[in-house]
């Protein structure tokens, strides 16, 4: 069958997009290179209310419920502290009622969160299939060509393949990606570890020394028994009902324990770090938090960690682009708007604003009636649309997230980098003072709610 959307990548994006369509009775394929299942390294994703109402609007009752249940248990603090853990700014993140599930802001183990958008599409995966390039076919459709030397054909190809994109070599060959020269370690320490004065409700954000920073937090998770109890019989029944059903799957990937990130410039680490295995990571990661000049607490947190969990990811963006002429090729994710901040919420975003724009168009598009110089224009016409939109609301996150970053400070010379610094510490410091920033919680929903009702 030709008549179908054929997605490159089952990450985040990929998935997101094919449970729309599928709501939708949209056909499509998805070609995954990864072999199922064999991602080994996990992190934790901070679903905001953007990415909450895209899985509200993606996810079918049932499987938001369980969304819910399964994301860590929401922390009470937020913190700014510098390299010896002195605070610089804190506040409290009370739960405002009248906001809605999808509302809140969430904590989510990556690999989780790609099971529950694969639950009920294994069977729409290829995977160990890998894009190799596409052709635009006279008649209107697409030719994809895998790797393995076989071929698909359909109306409309979307790469979801991440930032090393290979559809968006070929859509859009011009494309740069940007090298912050940050590079993020991220660990998983063992439950109950204590790092210095940071409460076991917090969050803290890192202001360390020499363009330095990180993320330290505590991550716990409503036990399975419990999640279980709170499920009617046949919630019940259709997630935990054999060994190999969603909720089993899922208890592996909801560790209680310390999780931290942290970013030095990549200067500071050996070439071709981001390619050893954790626990060789882990000696090198203790040695340059030493030499940064972290307190001893958030050393011996590195040293207290597991090394199964240690990995590392260098900081790249993408650099946003002018416009470009639609075809019926496009990209979704990071494979489009990758930021060094990091956007997993907009790549939600993009699966339901694409969604919309395939569904609007589907009927005309697929009818006998319709010639294939019309069913071209129609679908060039929706991507467009979904392009112009997705430019709109991702490329600002792409240019904000590198002034509030690391990189900047990579780029400035000392003494510019020392008064920035000080004049960070001090705002931050003064605002903590004066500014009755009781519920940092509050603050951030009533902010993305504005963002929201200006959307719409
Ligand atoms: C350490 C770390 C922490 C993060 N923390 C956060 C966070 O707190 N909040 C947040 O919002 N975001 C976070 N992110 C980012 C978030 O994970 C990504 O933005 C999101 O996963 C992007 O989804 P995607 O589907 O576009 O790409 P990916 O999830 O990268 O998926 C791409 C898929 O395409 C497949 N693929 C690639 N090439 C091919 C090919 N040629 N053929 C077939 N398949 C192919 C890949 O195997 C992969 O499965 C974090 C990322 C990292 C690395």
């Amino acid at each position: 069958m030709t008549e179908k959307v054929i997605i490159i990548g089952a990450g985040l994006g990929g998935l997101a997009l094919a449970r729309g369509l599928k709501t939708s009775n949209i056909p499509f394929t998805i070609y995954e290179s990864d072999v199922k299942n064999c991602e080994l390294t996990d992190y934790r994703i901070s679903v905001n209310s953007i990415g909450g109402h895209a899985l509200k609007e993606l996810l079918s009752q049932d499987l938001f419920d369980i969304f819910q249940l399964t994301s860590a248990i929401p922390l009470n603090r937020f913190l700014v502290v510098d390299g010896q853990l002195n605070t610089l700014l804190e506040s409290k993140m009370e739960r405002r009622m009248d906001v809605p599930p999808e509302g809140c802001d969430r904590a989510m183990s990556r690999l989780l969160l790609r099971q529950l958008l694969l639950e009920g599409l294994e069977d729409d995966i290829h995977f160990d299939r890998t894009y190799d390039h596409h052709v635009e076919d006279e008649d209107g459709l697409i030719t994809v060509h895998l790797t393995d030397g076989t071929t698909d054909r359909c109306l409309m190809l979307v790469g979801a393949d991440g930032i090393i994109s290979s559809v968006r070599k070929q859509i859009l060959p011009h494309a740069r990606l940007y090298d912050t020269k940050m590079i993020v370690i991220s660990g998983r320490c063992r439950d109950g570890a204590s790092v210095g004065t940071l409460h076991d409700d917090s969050v803290a954000h890192l202001h360390g020394p020499n363009g330095s920073g990180g993320v330290i937090y505590n991550a716990r998770y409503t036990p399975m028994e419990e999640i279980l109890r709170q499920l009617d019989d046949t919630q019940r029944s259709k997630f935990s009902g054999d060994p190999q059903s969603l909720l089993p799957r899922c208890r592996s990937m909801m560790i209680d324990g310390r999780y931290w990130n942290l970013w030095f410039t990549s200067e500071k680490l050996p070439e071709k770090f981001v390619r050893l295995e954790g626990s060789e990571m882990l000696p090198i990661a203790i040695d340059v938090t030493k030499q940064t000049g972290y307190s001893t607490s958030i050393i011996d947190m590195i040293e207290d960690s597991d090394p199964h969990s240690v990995f590392s990811t260098p900081e790249w963006s993408c650099v946003p682009m002018d416009p470009w002429e639609p075809t019926a090729a496009t990209l979704l994710g990071d494979a489009v708007h990758a930021t060094s901040r990091f956007e997993a919420n907009t790549t939600l975003r993009d699966a339901v604003v694409l969604c919309e724009a395939i569904r609007d168009v589907w009927d005309d598009a697929t009818s006998p009636s319709t010639s294939p110089s019309d069913r071209k224009r129609t679908i060039r016409t929706a991507v467009g649309l979904y392009e112009r939109q997705m430019r709109e609301y991702a490329y600002p996150l792409v240019i904000a997230s590198r002034s509030d970053n690391g990189m900047s400070s990579v780029q400035r010379s000392p003494t510019a980098s020392w008064l920035t610094d000080l004049m960070f510490r001090a705002s931050l410091k003064l605002f903590n003072l004066i500014l009755p920033v009781r519920n940092l919680s509050s603050w951030m929903d009533h902010t993305a709610g504005t963002q929201r009702e200006k959307r719409e």
